[in-house]
């Protein structure tokens, strides 16, 4: 039960991504609620391929926080020490913490995320790249998941007749959780897109050069195919970001660096310390994902501040919506026996990719119609 005399329980969040920005927006009214998070902006990375091939849509991917909260605030800081109860910054500052939320997320290789805090900085990171790949005859891209299937779809539709070969290990795209139908629907669809899938197709040596400068380079195959490109880029490598968690939450901190998280989504061992979203060891590293759970995060945060249940986090059937363009692509949703059509694909998210849903969560206007 609570004392209406007691201050509000404070609640610090960790980390101002896709479960961050939800779980504070969701407690805004029942806590005081600090979000702690580096970059000067959210950065709307479901859009980034698209604004690399179309640096029109750079101010739909970096959305200011300042009309994020109505009665919390946002620090701009890294959490360098989390333990219960106390959050240290790099800058030294203490915030005392009666809740907290680790949603620190994941880094993945630019361009499909930049870490550069300064937005003005990582908008000159995608204007370069976008001059490198308008200058490139030919691109290599090593990884044929979600990223590497996007990014191709990009580049061809932003450059039709650019050569791009869209490379992996694996023997097929997309990933192991998702239909066999899908994957070949992808497939199809980048083939008709003049894109060279190559699968089950690891390299003898990583390219020459660093990703995303300019070669040329020539890679060879295991099997001794040679590709020659005039630009790469790494399509592969989520990494969750932990590394700050001290004391008893450290041994929490499973040696792939993904926290262990019980049902209610609490870290294992705690009653009011919770991570969710990339971070956490449950379910698929996902930005729809990482906004259920923080539903549950926030309704169980709110349970324990005003007496209640908690409710346990249920994992997601395998569900996605892979854009190949503005036009293209396909999905596969949970219980539905037929694929998404391309045209479904399209409206539902290739044409906004969910910039005007993310516009409005932060205060910046409804929904912009279709893409902008
Ligand atoms: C190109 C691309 C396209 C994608 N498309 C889709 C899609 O269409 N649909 C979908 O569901 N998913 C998609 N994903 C996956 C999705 O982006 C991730 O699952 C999602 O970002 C996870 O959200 P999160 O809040 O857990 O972490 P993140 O979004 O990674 O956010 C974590 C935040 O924590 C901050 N942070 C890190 N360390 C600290 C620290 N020490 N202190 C304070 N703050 C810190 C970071 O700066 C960052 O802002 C895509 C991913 C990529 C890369």
């Amino acid at each position: 039960m609570t004392d209406s005399s007691a201050p509000p329980p404070a609640v610090v969040v960790i980390g101002g991504g896709y479960g961050g920005v939800n779980v504070a927006k969701a407690l805004d009214d029942v806590a005081d609620v600090i979000l702690v998070e580096p970059k000067d902006a959210f950065q709307h990375n479901v859009a980034a391929l698209r604004a690399l091939a179309d640096p029109a849509w750079l101010p739909r991917i970096f959305l200011p926080y300042g009309k994020l909260l109505a009665r919390g605030r946002v620090v701009a800081g890294r959490a360098a020490k989390v333990e219960p109860g106390r959050v240290t910054l790099a800058s030294g500052e203490e915030l005392g913490a009666d809740y907290i939320v680790l949603a620190t997320g994941s880094t993945y290789p630019f361009p499909a995320k930049s870490d550069h805090p300064v937005t003005a900085a990582a908008r000159e990171q995608y204007r370069a790249a976008h001059d490198a790949l308008a200058a490139a005859g030919a691109v290599l891209l090593i990884g044929a998941g979600a990223v590497g299937i996007e990014l191709a779809g990009e580049i061809t539709a932003a450059w039709p007749g650019k050569r791009v070969t869209l490379l992996d290990a694996a023997d097929d795209v997309l990933g192991p959780q998702y239909r066999p139908d899908l994957k070949a629907e992808l497939r199809r669809q980048l083939a008709g897109l003049g894109v060279e899938v190559l699968l089950s197709s690891p390299l003898r040596q990583p390219p020459p050069v660093p990703a995303g400068e300019p070669g040329p380079f020539t890679v060879v195959t295991e099997a001794g195919r040679e590709i020659t490109a005039d630009l790469w880029f790494r399509c592969y490598g989520v990494s969750p970001v932990s590394d700050y968690l001290a004391g008893e939450l450290a041994v929490a901190r499973g040696a792939d660096g993904f926290v262990a998280v019980t049902p209610y989504l609490q870290v294992t061992g705690q009653e009011r310390v919770f991570a969710l979203g990339d971070v956490a060891d449950a379910d698929r590293k996902m930005a729809g994902i990482a906004g259920r759970q923080a539903q549950v995060v926030a309704g169980n945060i709110r349970a324990l501040i005003t007496g209640g249940e908690l409710t346990a986090y249920q994992a997601a059937e395998p569900s996605i919506v892979v854009p190949i363009g503005p036009a293209g692509g396909a999905g596969q949703r949970a219980g539905a026996p037929e694929l998404l059509s391309a045209e479904f694909t399209s409206q539902a998210k290739g044409r906004d990719m969910f910039a005007g849903r993310y516009a409005e969560l932060f205060g910046l206007g409804p929904p912009a119609a279709g893409q902008g």
